[in-house]
């Protein structure tokens, strides 16, 4: 039995979000968008309400499909239906708050293993259906989503029957595993025997080997593990033209690579049924640290310090002044954290320091490896942060962060409840590009709630770092009627932001992938000749356009 989230929401049915542990978010939130949240919530959906359309499913279809997978395999029962019809974008959870299902799949199938995954592609094709591969239903690209206008068979190809991980080469430290596997059910299997996949997106619990790959994913840890594009070794992926294999050759000279176009192709160009990757033994110790710079400007010259350093962090993460505040203001009461800005710190910082607490940024670093390893990279790291005018504040925080990471996604849903929007853009820009594409973020989604009439948010951390540069990650919320016509506003916001990435030297997204949600950027970013040569690809691969048709271009 494959596990699902909620149909209209973010997670599991049993848990939600709560303010009331956290005094200070109700007043934080009252004055910065002006929202009162201590208001009981609306309901949520009640699914009896949805209209939902009869499936379209023809006879030989349905057998051959049934033929593929097994008749207890093959549903059409309308949650099924529902819960794969689209991801947990913004846009997906307004619209189903407002009874806009659009164009859900027909069927939903979950195949056992590669010979069923094949049956059903072929299925597919003979009978000229849509086929849509399924993950854990987390991305929030709209890249699961069938045109509305879609007049054939939608199959919806669940992968989490495929879960396993096949085995481990402890040579070469590599992992065969089957696409479907959620973060969890993956990191459980590979820690029993020793080993980590060390792949932490923020949607770990609930998101997918397969989708991961699919979207080019990118971890909390990607500081050391790297992102799934060189995580992943080598695929096996079901196509049109047979079951595509490349080898786990640690590198190779053999033309474009094809393992990188299957990377981020978001179900084009087939169905991944396995991939191989790199595993590392699990560490001896793992911790993360605090640390407060005086100034945003501060903080990123130390990450860039850091990133060309010989350290060897797993973790850069650094929060603006405000995600800072925001962070303060979701503290539990007697928590490990309340402590932190405790009025003496405050003091010392104001005082001492001379800091404009207003300005300070809250950042965290982590590190892993054997006691010695860990020891020498904080020393290094933390006389970095010395020169920046940064202090070291301990574990805590850290171990807060790491706690209550997988939960913050819960808050969208609690906020769309109470009548506010809240959703993030992410990019990556060199180390030359990032301070100035930050401020005109910024202004340009000020400028933007200003356009819509809002009292707007805006919110940034810097995570990821790489050589060259690091991914800027922005999350903005105001208040509105959760109504359709929210989507108008939220675009407005939306694309401004994501112009202000292609315009100042910034990539469209670090880590989202494209699907609908940001395909309108991707000539800018690729340039239209890159859009040729893809166009060439998913046509050339999928004539009939029967694969996930619509995304990315
Ligand atoms: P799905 O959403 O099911 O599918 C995504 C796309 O991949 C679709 O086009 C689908 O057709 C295709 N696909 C899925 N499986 C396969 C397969 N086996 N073969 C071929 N195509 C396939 N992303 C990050 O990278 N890092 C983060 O920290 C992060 N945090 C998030 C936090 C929240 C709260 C949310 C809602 C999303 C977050 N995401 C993050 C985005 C999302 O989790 C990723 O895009 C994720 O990789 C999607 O995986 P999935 O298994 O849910 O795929």
């Amino acid at each position: 039995m494959v596990e699902h989230m909620k149909w209209w929401g973010w997670g599991r049915e049993s848990v939600s979000f709560s303010h009331g542990d956290k005094p200070e978010l109700a007043p934080f939130i009252r004055t910065h968008i002006g929202l009162d949240i201590t208001r009981p919530p609306a309901q949520a959906p009640a699914f009896a309400d949805l209209d939902v359309a009869e499936p379209t499913l023809p006879e030989p279809l349905r057998a051959a499909l049934v033929e593929a997978v097994g008749a207890e395999h093959v549903h059409t029962d309308t949650l099924d239906r529902v819960i794969h019809a689209y991801g947990k974008s913004l846009r997906d959870l307004v619209r189903i708050r407002n009874q806009d299902l659009g164009r859900l799949p027909d069927v939903v199938v979950y195949p056992g293993d590669e010979d069923a995954v094949r049956a059903v592609l072929t299925a597919a094709l003979d009978a000229d259906a849509v086929v849509i591969p399924f993950g854990g239903g987390t991305n929030i690209s709209g890249s699961l989503e069938a045109p509305r206008d879609e007049i054939r068979p939608v199959i919806s190809v669940d992968l989490g029957r495929l879960d396993r991980v096949l085995d481990v080469d402890t040579d070469a430290r590599l992992a065969r595993v089957q696409a479907g596997a959620l973060g969890p059910h993956l990191e459980e299997q590979l820690g029993a025997q020793g080993w980590t996949l060390g792949h932490f997106p923020d949607s770990f619990s609930h998101s997918t080997l397969g989708g991961w790959i699919a979207t080019r994913s990118s971890g909390m840890q990607s500081d050391k593990y790297g992102d799934i594009a060189e995580i992943t070794r080598a695929v096996r992926v079901v196509t049109p033209a047979g079951v595509l294999v490349t080898r786990p050759v640690p590198s190779q000279s053999t033309g474009p690579s094809v393992r990188e176009m299957v990377l981020g192709s978001e179900g084009r160009l087939g169905i991944i049924t396995e991939a191989t990757v790199q595993v590392h033994r699990v560490p001896e110790e793992r911790v993360i640290l605090g640390y407060f710079f005086p100034t945003w400007d501060d903080a990123l010259v130390a990450m860039r310090e850091i990133a060309e350093s010989e350290a060897q962090v797993t973790v850069t993460r650094v929060s603006d002044a405000n995600e800072t505040r925001f962070s303060f203001a979701t503290r539990k009461k007697g928590s490990l954290a309340s402590g932190l800005v405790s009025s003496g710190m405050k003091q010392y910082l104001r005082r001492v320091r001379k800091w404009d607490l207003e300005q300070m940024c809250l950042s965290f670093i982590g590190f892993e490896g054997s006691a010695g390893h860990v020891r020498a990279q904080r020393k290094l790291v933390g006389e970095i942060v010395g020169r920046h005018g940064g202090l070291c504040v301990g574990t805590g925080p850290g171990q807060l962060y790491d706690q209550k990471k997988f939960d913050t996604p819960y808050i969208r849903d609690f906020l769309l409840g109470q009548g506010a929007v809240a959703d993030v853009s992410e990019t990556a820009t060199s180390w030359s590009t990032l301070a100035p594409l930050y401020r005109g973020v910024v202004a340009r989604a000020n400028k933007a709630f200003e356009e819509i009439g809002v009292k707007g948010w805006i919110m940034c951390h810097l995570s990821h770092s790489y050589h060259s540069g690091a991914c800027l990650y922005f999350t903005f919320a105001y208040a509105t009627p959760i109504t359709l016509d929210a989507i108008v506003g939220y675009d407005t916001v939306k694309s401004a932001i994501q112009q202000g990435f292609i315009d100042l030297a910034g990539t469209l997204s670090h880590h989202h992938a494209v699907g609908v949600e940001h395909a309108s950027w991707l000539a800018d970013d690729i340039s239209p000749a890159g859009v040729s040569l893809l166009t060439a690809l998913f046509d050339g691969v999928d004539p009939g356009r029967n694969l996930n048709p619509g995304k990315i271009i």
